[in-house]
């Protein structure tokens, strides 16, 4: 099939499809400016102990080395410039046309609710906000940036503060993704499952395509810049750039 066929089946399969689950990966935000994981400029090529560093046994013995490695590595306090691009634009439009998207992101940076999407399953955490494992108490994107090592400031009812310091709201290696089931739930569901930018290696959340591979009647589309170990789960693999491709295949209405 030529890439211009390809473009064409993307196009009649979104504008059928009325229940349409999509997967997001690092490669959704790459256009708006934020590195991906796995490319050579990707933040962990810099970060060779990710794992180690970002674990929830590092953060609960070094939590003073925890922060400012985490701020670095997520680029924190640049959080607020970053702006949703084509593609995450072109997936709110899709729910405007009255399809039910749900949008399972492995992503971190917020972009999918900034552009207007409004069922997103964050799996892998929210860098917008950081909690006391202690009282449970919020706390916002502006609190953690003001403080070098935030720390909980929660009154207690002896009179003092708790003081316990906060852990972010991103999910650490050790640690259990989010809305597992909903994403299951919702990859079942759906008579449309795409994947966007993501290299399918990270568990458990690239299960999902084995999930829905046998599925006759749903439809199952990727588009990623490379090759990804799951292609073989989908009907229509598109390697090429989710904007451009995203962006020409949802009408402006
Ligand atoms: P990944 O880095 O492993 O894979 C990203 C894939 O997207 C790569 O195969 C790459 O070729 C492709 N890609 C990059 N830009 C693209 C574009 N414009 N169009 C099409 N394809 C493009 O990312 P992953 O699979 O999401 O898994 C790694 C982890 O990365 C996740 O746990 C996620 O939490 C985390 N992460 C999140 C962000 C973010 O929130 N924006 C950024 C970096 C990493």
């Amino acid at each position: 099939m030529t890439r211009e066929d390809q473009g064409l089946l993307l196009k009649e399969w979104l504008s059928e499809a009325k229940r349409i689950t999509v997967l997001t990966g690092a490669g959704m935000s790459t256009e708006s400016g934020i590195p991906d994981f796995r490319s050579t400029e990707g933040v962990w090529t810099k970060h060779k102990s990710r794992e180690e560093l970002m674990s929830l046994s590092f953060l609960r013995r070094y939590p003073d080395e925890f922060w400012p490695i985490y701020k670095e590595i997520f680029q924190l306090k640049l959080q607020g410039d970053y702006q949703p691009n084509r593609g995450h634009i072109a997936l709110k439009r899709l729910e405007d046309l009255g399809k039910q998207v749900t949008i399972v992101t492995q992503n971190v940076d917020g972009l999918h609710q900034r552009a207007g999407s409004t069922r997103v399953l964050e799996v892998h955490g929210s860098l917008q906000h950081a909690f006391c494992p202690k009282c449970q108490t919020t706390y916002e994107l502006r609190f953690i940036n003001e403080h070098q090592l935030p720390i909980c400031q929660t009154l207690t009812s002896e009179g003092g503060l708790c003081q316990t310091i906060l852990h972010p709201g991103v999910v650490l290696f050790e640690d259990q993704v989010r809305y597992l089931n909903e994403s299951v739930q919702a990859a079942l569901e759906a008579d449309l499952f795409l994947v966007l930018g993501s290299s399918l290696q990270v568990g458990p959340i690239n299960q999902l395509p084995l999930l829905v591979e046998s599925d006759p009647l749903m439809k199952k589309v990727i588009i990623n810049r490379e090759r990804t170990i799951m292609d073989h789960c989908f009907d229509l693999v598109l390697h090429g750039e989710i904007g451009e491709l995203l962006d020409g295949a949802v009408p402006k209405s």
